[in-house]
């Protein structure tokens, strides 16, 4: 271990103040991480933030410019790719079309000089459920089964990370989730490491314990999917994971827990433990789907946030929810200059556009951003 840096559990993998440039820009800004041993975790943003190349370093692809990047006690940095106990899983899978599915998997024994591998490659293919198509060539295979024949082929090496890069990108939506179903069924199986990079949210929330949210080359935001999308830190983080109604005010008081503010001469309060600021310019966000929509006050529950002057401008009927536009009475200064409120479909009258409404929730599903 470094003196004075305090060492990771065995096996957990940890970036300290890792930077990278490419001349004179910066593609990773001073990230520092730690993923535990055995868990599933999600780099994500949007392209071009960083994910890619931070996973590059810890592959050992490429070199940090500033940084140091450990493997539990032991310091990898400066090895090379081949002598880490890291394998990644591209988007492209990288098979070898000449050779069956059963020596693509046993490929990485076989080049260790491993006599006997039948016994192994068979536990893989059960494992990624391909056994019975163990003598296909890769071509005979479809999109998913390939991508599971790379995963299989990365994890007979038995490496202590598997890294995943955008390794679901090439196949259309519903293999996609059926994909991320059977990734997340593997992790649990093998109980190894899994760093995941996506652009995809919904895909970041259903696979990963944690997700690191991504923004130009630095780390903007770490959690559990509920912690980030209970709790986003910032209007990037709101906006990137499901959709957020912003509306920025004035901070006008604190009593007890509850902080009240001022939006446009509306009056809205959210709990001191979700507001990020308890004085100044302040962000109060909403999820679309906590949101009521009334005809008029009598039907509001008392203390509920209340905004009122906001006419429907669509309303989409898909099934189990409708989703509503409303346009509010203010510009874009304020935030969002139309609502979205996703109102569960219980047989409910649904209200067309022109209608004007009353908005409300109750403000404990307020979180509160700094608007400074
Ligand atoms: P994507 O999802 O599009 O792959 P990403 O988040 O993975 O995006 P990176 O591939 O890590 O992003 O790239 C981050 C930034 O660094 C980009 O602006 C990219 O153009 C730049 N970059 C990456 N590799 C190099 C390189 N070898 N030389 C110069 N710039 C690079």
């Amino acid at each position: 271990a470094v003196p004075g840096e305090s060492p990771g559990a065995d096996g957990d993998l940890r970036l300290e103040r890792v930077t990278k440039r490419f001349g004179s820009f910066t593609a990773v800004d001073d990230i520092s991480l730690s993923i535990p041993q055995g868990s599933f975790f999600a780099l994500l943003g949007a392209s071009g933030c960083g994910k890619t190349t931070t996973l590059r370093m810890v592959s050992g692809l490429e070199d940090p410019t500033q940084g140091r990047i450990y493997l539990g006690q032991r310091e990898v940095t400066d090895l090379k790719p081949y002598k880490r106990p890291v394998n990644t899983v591209f988007q492209n899978y990288a098979l070898f079309p000449h050779l069956d599915i059963f020596e693509n998997v046993a490929f990485g024994l076989r080049r260790r000089g491993v006599k006997d591998v039948r016994g192994q490659v068979e536990q893989m293919l059960e494992l990624v459920e391909l056994g019975h198509l163990a003598r296909r060539k890769p071509a005979q295979l479809s999109g998913g089964q390939q991508q599971r024949v790379a995963v299989a082929r990365a994890l007979i090496n038995q490496p202590q990370v598997l890294l995943l890069d955008e390794p679901l990108g090439a196949l259309d939506l519903k293999l996609r989730r059926q994909m991320q179903i059977e990734l997340k069924r593997i992790q649990t199986e093998v109980g190894l490491t899994f760093v995941h990079v996506t652009h995809d949210q919904e895909e970041a929330m259903t696979m990963a314990d944690t997700i690191a949210v991504m923004n130009a080359g630095r780390i903007e935001q770490l959690g559990s999917p509920a912690q980030l999308y209970e709790n986003p830190a910032s209007t990037f983080v709101a906006n990137f994971l499901g959709q957020s109604n912003l509306i920025s005010g004035e901070v006008t008081g604190k009593d007890g827990d509850v902080i009240t503010l001022d939006a446009q001469g509306r009056r809205l309060t959210l709990p001191v433990a979700r507001a990020r600021v308890e004085a100044g310019r302040i962000i109060a966000g909403v999820r679309p789907e906590k949101v009521s929509l009334a005809l008029d006050e009598s039907a509001i529950p008392a203390g509920h946030n209340v905004l009122t002057g906001g006419v429907v401008s669509d309303a989409s009927f898909i099934g189990v929810s409708t989703q509503y536009l409303v346009k509010m009475p203010w510009g874009p200064e304020v935030g969002c200059e139309e609502m979205s409120v996703f109102e569960q479909n219980t047989g409910r009258e649904i209200h067309r556009p022109g209608t004007p409404v009353l908005l409300h929730w109750h403000p404990a599903q307020t979180f509160g951003l700094d608007g400074s």
